[in-house]
């Protein structure tokens, strides 16, 4: 059976000269999409252009040759935007990991002897120091590190944890399911609103292997609510040779009431509480690489570092030099440094002049609003501080704000209502400039 005539033979589409500069490979896929693409029309009786196909393959071939993951201008006002990849890091850890990634680099060696060293001991110094622990062991991110802690600690024993912090963080990280895949058996206790340390030591028998502390840190349960002092439960739990391991999410450094946000317990009091293991992320409010800290006694850490799971969630040398260069800014005090310290910092006066900025450069009507800008990531639940929004008419919201998103360095925005909402909070002054000229060049 022959093609109807207006869908040109593959061969013949891919060896067309607009092709010849990409690869025979790509070429061969893109004229397969661009036919794939227009054969219904053209089955329908349309007459479309042989031009039309080679455009069509052209853009099919740029597509496919162009790198997916790449830098995006994050308006959304989320600051730790999971989808657009939680923190930003700073200047000087980029730097540290463009520089290691291009070159060799000091891993797992040592300088002095010339023999192979210890990959971790930078970072566990510096996180010994900041947060007081005792020893300090990096994953490859938080879920890894509560797989590794339970497996480690716990395995074929029951693990007790409160009703009220049975987490689920998002896609498959659910907690239970976690204990579960680390060998371990849930023991629910408490009500989800309510648990208490009896509730714990009620739980407790010879088949126990560890209390767990959840951080619900995606949710907020309010009103007739508690859960058991983190000193009394530590106690409690070494009272019985148990070790209780706390899951506390964001691994905060700083006091987030400085910022004017609600108060989240850091990794040095979780510590001071007395947890045995305190797990947390890199990449949330720390602000730097993707990342699983963790943090505890000499005995607790030295049992999860020998355990094979830990090579198996071993970070590379990337996530090294950019904790270590994030880590150095906290040592020196240069914490407004870090992209999400500095984002929370702006107040609404440093930000008017960029919402202004903004709205004045989309040639439709605009206003300046007042909104919320939300921490996100799995942190500080239902937080947000006050922030000033460009706020974008435009007959279509939806089409503005996709316009904004498929050019090749994305903007990502905000609807709300019939209005695409720009918040300036994450977006440097270069990034405000390069979208306030796309703005200004749009037809509306
Ligand atoms: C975010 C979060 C995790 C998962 O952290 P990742 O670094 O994304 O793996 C685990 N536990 C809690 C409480 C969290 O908030």
């Amino acid at each position: 059976m022959s093609s109807p005539p207006s869908i040109p033979q593959i061969d013949r589409l891919a060896s067309s000269p607009e092709l010849a500069g990409f690869a025979p490979t790509i070429a061969a896929k893109a004229a397969r999409l661009a036919v794939a693409g227009l054969r219904a029309r053209a089955l329908a009786g349309e007459e479309i252009p042989f031009e039309q196909f080679v455009s069509n393959a052209v853009e099919q071939a740029k597509g496919l040759t162009s790198l997916k993951t790449k830098p995006a201008i994050n308006l959304t006002g989320v600051v730790l935007h999971t989808g657009l990849g939680r923190a930003r890091l700073a200047d000087e850890a980029a730097a540290a990991v463009a520089a290691v990634a291009a070159s060799h680099a000091v891993v797992e060696f040592d300088l002095e002897s010339g023999q192979r060293g210890n990959r971790q001991s930078h970072v566990e110094d510096l996180l010994c120091e900041l947060t007081g622990a005792a020893a300090a062991l990096v994953v490859n991110n938080c879920a890894s590190a509560v797989l590794l802690a339970l497996s480690a600690v716990a395995r074929g024993r029951e693990v007790v944890l409160s009703r009220g912090q049975m987490v689920e963080i998002g896609g498959s990280f659910r907690m239970p399911d976690v204990i579960e895949a680390s060998g371990c058996r849930l023991v629910e206790v408490g009500c989800t609103n309510k648990t208490r340390l009896s509730d714990f030591e009620d739980a407790t028998n010879s088949d126990t292997g560890a209390w767990l502390k959840c951080h619900p840190s995606s949710y907020q349960i309010v009103g007739f609510t508690a859960q058991p002092d983190s000193e009394a439960l530590a106690s409690a739990a070494h009272d019985r040779g148990l070790m209780l391991i706390d899951d506390l999410g964001s691994g905060c450094l700083v006091d987030t009431t400085r910022f004017g946000l609600a108060k989240e317990r850091t990794l040095n009091e979780a510590l001071k509480a007395g947890a045995d293991l305190v797990l947390a992320s890199g990449d949330k409010l720390l602000g730097g690489p993707q990342a699983g800290l963790i943090l505890g006694s000499r005995e607790a850490v030295a049992q999860l570092a020998k355990h094979p799971i830990a090579r198996a969630v071993r970070i590379d040398k990337l996530t090294l030099a950019g904790l270590e260069a994030t880590l150095r800014l906290y040592l020196e005090q240069r914490e407004l440094e870090i992209p999400v310290w500095n984002a929370l910092s702006r107040t609404v006066d440093d930000l008017r002049p960029l919402a202004e900025k903004l709205a004045n450069s989309w040639p439709g009507d605009s206003d300046v609003v007042e909104s919320e800008s939300k921490i996100g990531g799995g942190s500080l639940p239902g937080l947000s501080v006050p922030t000033l929004c460009a706020s974008l008419k435009s007959s279509s919201a939806d089409r503005l704000a996709r316009t904004l998103r498929v050019r090749p360095k994305p903007i990502v925005a905000r609807i709300e209502g019939d209005s695409v909402l720009l918040d300036p909070r994450t977006a440097t002054e270069d990034e405000i400039g390069e979208v306030c000229q796309f703005l200004s060049e749009l037809e509306l």
